[in-house]
């Protein structure tokens, strides 16, 4: 048998870092397995990934970390989905939330009944069938209900958090479980000259640290995965065309909403992160479409409250690296690509790499079908939170700018062609390994964009209409009941989980 891994070098102390080293770190628990973290507090983080989806509550759960203790030490609020704005047209909205719509009848997927009452003429539309968007229509917040069997269970949350405050807190848990923290400069990366794995790392004030495993959580440049071992980047901004980001915090006017807001402009979009104590503010857009000065002024026009810091700027590249593991090397966050923020599935992607580190860890042979494996589970799980996230743009309806024209006019992967056509044919929603967005999340893409199916299951034919009707009614009034009698966002907080206002 070979060599068990003793010795773990993560280079960077961002979000993904820490969130890497707190996972190893409860994995190691009884192992003899050292963890270091190197990071350069001169270098500093992106720090602005503070939207999530809900997979973060499974995250910070299985550490073993108190909900209440993580929220008041990050300012975090509640997240019930996305509410875009002007994005099928100027004007529209719709929510995106972490739910299902409605229930099954007759064992037949929900949104078949609402196709054959639209196809019929009647006026239905699908958010009123969906608690959570009822609780976010009217700045509500509450927990699952504990009987799972009513619909009032059926959905998840997630946070807004002070990305900052949370690598902060992972950290406090990490080093109390025995990870060293290195605050200096990687200067160097040494390779192996026999088989080109990384043998050590050497620091601005002279100290060289070996590893058997290296984590990199460098950021965008990929300081190991790309500068040492060359791995390579499947570039996909013909895709995804924007390519910077502005970001800036304001401070809150107003209740925090339970969820993210997401606001298309003509060359990009706009998104609103509000935390307990202030609000994130961010522009997403393509360069090739607009210029640095005029995005800062779309953004610096359409914020609400008093900015508390001055303006940040990001470049990037939409796509992915084209190994997520070489050799000894394991790419977590950043450095293992990027795609827009407009779905918050970074984070998540983060924790699906370090979960797939896990269940593959290696030893000192480092079984090539394993990496190959992780290799190609990752690959497919970004293909297809990049089809989703083209959709977006794809079916919009605007034809205001160039940009918007651009898109619709642009060729799809054929993923997610062939998943359109499903769709629209019959109502068919692909479900795929690893798929991070769940058919009621392509539903609502495809409800708010007006993509209606020519056909429905035709059992539910077998339901009389003025029936369908009356199920329909009964079930839009108890959930628009359910959410009246919640409590509101900010009342939730006050009671649950309110932060000292001076973190
Ligand atoms: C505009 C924008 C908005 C985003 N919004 C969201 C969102 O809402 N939701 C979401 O899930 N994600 C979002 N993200 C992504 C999210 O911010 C990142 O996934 C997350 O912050 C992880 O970053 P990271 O830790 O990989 O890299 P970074 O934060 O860049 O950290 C890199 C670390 O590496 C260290 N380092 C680098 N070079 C060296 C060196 N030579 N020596 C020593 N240390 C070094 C740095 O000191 C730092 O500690 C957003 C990203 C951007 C750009």
């Amino acid at each position: 048998m070979s060599e068990p891994i003793k010795k773990v070098v993560i280079v960077g102390g961002g979000t993904a870092g820490w969130m890497t080293a707190a996972s190893l770190a409860r994995y190691a628990d009884g192992k003899e397995l050292n963890i270091t973290l190197i990071e350069s507090s001169t270098i500093g983080t992106v720090g602005v990934g503070e939207a999530t989806i809900p997979n973060i509550v499974d995250f910070n759960r299985n550490l073993g970390i108190d909900e209440v203790e993580l929220i008041k030490a990050t300012q975090a609020s509640f997240k019930l989905g996305i509410q875009f704005e002007n994005w099928a047209n100027i004007d529209s909205q719709f929510f995106h939330p972490f739910s299902d719509y409605g229930v099954k009848i007759n064992n037949i997927d929900f949104h078949h009944y609402i196709n054959k009452l639209k196809n019929s003429g009647k006026d239905v539309d699908i958010q009123d069938y969906c608690f959570p968007a009822a609780l976010a229509n009217h700045g509500k917040f509450a927990q699952p209900h504990p009987n799972p069997s009513t619909p009032l269970a059926d959905y998840q949350y997630a946070y807004h958090f002070d990305a900052g405050l949370y690598a902060n807190f992972l950290a406090d848990f990490s080093l109390k479980l025995g990870v060293r923290r290195i605050d200096a400069f990687v200067k160097q990366v040494n390779k192996d000259d026999n088989n080109g794995f990384i043998k050590s790392v050497t620091l601005d004030n002279g100290e060289i640290i070996e590893g058997d495993l290296f984590i990199d959580c460098s950021g965008f440049k990929g300081l190991l995965i790309e500068e040492a071992l060359e791995t390579g980047y499947e570039d996909w901004s013909h895709w995804l065309i924007c390519d910077k980001a502005l970001a800036v915090q304001t401070e809150l006017s107003g209740e925090p909403t339970p969820y993210t807001r997401s606001i298309a402009k003509a060359n990009g979009w706009q998104w609103r992160i509000p935390l307990q104590h202030r609000m994130g503010n961010g522009y997403i857009y393509s360069s090739k479409f607009e210029s640095d000065e005029a995005a800062e002024q779309v953004l610096l026009s359409s914020i609400e409250g008093k900015p508390i810091n001055k303006v940040r700027r990001f470049s990037f590249k939409a796509g992915r690296r084209k190994q997520v593991w070489n050799k000894n090397c394991v790419a977590v966050g950043l450095s293992s690509g990027f795609l827009e923020p407009l779905e918050s599935t970074s984070i998540s992607l983060i924790q699906s790499v370090i979960s797939k580190l896990l269940n593959f860890f290696p030893d000192k042979s480092f079984n090539q079908f394993d990496i190959d494996e992780v290799n190609r589970l990752h690959n497919s799980e970004v293909e297809h939170v990049r089809d989703f996230l083209i959709l977006h743009y794809k079916l919009s309806q605007r034809t205001d700018s160039i940009f918007w024209q651009h898109c619709q006019a642009m060729e799809v992967p054929e993923t997610l062609h062939h998943k359109m056509n499903l769709f629209e044919s019959r109502g068919h929603i692909i479900e795929r390994e690893n798929e991070s967005f769940e058919p009621a999340s392509w539903l609502t893409m495809y409800n708010a964009f007006g993509v209606t199916p020519k056909r429905y299951d035709s059992r539910v034919d077998n339901m009389p209409l003025d029936v369908i009707e009356k199920n329909l009614q009964q079930m839009k009034q108890s959930i628009e009941q359910a959410a009246l009698q919640a409590n509101s966002h900010q009342v939730f907080i006050d009671q649950h989980c309110k932060a000292q206002a001076d973190i």
